[in-house]
């Protein structure tokens, strides 16, 4: 048995390519969980801080692509973090989505009077508030976040999760279809194994670089058949592509 290698965690350089990073500022540690479950689940990379000082510090880092913000924080409360955020160059534009309690009319009124660009009176839906997650993503930077990319015969479709080529449905598990946007986000590019295992695992994960190859292996036949051509180029000792040239030869 040979030991599983770590991927390196290196986020440097390809910000434009991995998944949209949110941060999670919630007290409530259930309803933390509830949020980081699904959020992760939609593709979404997710960090999670229950403090408001410890919020700060993590926005301060940058990086990130959206803020669920809690209102009732222990250290800083939401209203002043959001406050702050919007008062710095760095963060003036960086989507914050306000959860308030039941009812407080005003809280609501105030928090957008800060600079929230949207709010979620608790308890709220979990599929509303995705749906919101990903109208303020879509809205703050288009390209990476649009619904459908298709390539020759090929559409990826984020919202309703379906893949499809020659319109026949492909049916891929979670990490295939994950594997499969992300190339298909930038077509040409040559992603490198680490850099997949960051996207499509997370940076955390500690997976054998090989698990790539196995699930690149799964992708190419679900969407090769028969004669068809093959859209993944595999470089060898670099990583694979998605082929820029398929569907225009
Ligand atoms: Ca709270």
């Amino acid at each position: 048995m040979t030991q599983p290698t770590l991927a390196a965690p290196a986020r440097k350089g390809r910000e434009d390519l991995r998944a949209p990073r949110i941060l999670v500022v919630e007290d409530e540690a259930p309803l933390a969980l509830l949020l980081k479950y699904n959020l992760e689940s939609e593709g979404y990379a997710v960090e999670h801080a229950a403090r408001g000082d410890e919020a700060e510090v993590r926005i301060a880092e940058g990086g990130l692509d959206l803020v669920v913000l809690d209102w009732m924080l222990p250290g800083v409360s939401g209203l002043e973090i959001c406050r702050r955020m919007r008062a710095r160059e760095a963060t003036r534009t960086l989507p914050i989505i306000m959860l308030t309690a039941r009812g407080e009319e005003q809280e609501r009124v105030r928090g957008l009077g800060v600079g929230a660009d949207d709010y979620v009176v608790k308890p709220f839906s979990v599929p509303e508030l995705m749906a919101r997650v990903r109208a303020l993503l879509r809205r703050a930077s288009p390209e990476r976040i649009a619904t459908r990319l298709s390539q020759g015969d090929i559409e990826l479709d984020r919202e309703t999760r379906r893949v499809t080529r020659a319109g026949r449905e492909l049916h891929l598990g979670p990490t295939e279809f994950r594997l499969l946007e992300c190339l298909m986000q930038k077509p040409g590019r040559v992603h490198s194994r680490a850099q997949l295992l960051d996207q499509v695992w997370g940076s955390t994960a500690e997976i054998d670089e090989r698990t790539v190859d196995v699930h690149v292996g799964r992708l190419r036949k679900a969407l090769v058949q028969g004669d068809e051509a093959d859209p993944l180029r595999t470089v060898r000792g670099a990583g694979y592509s998605f082929d820029e040239t398929f569907g225009r030869r």
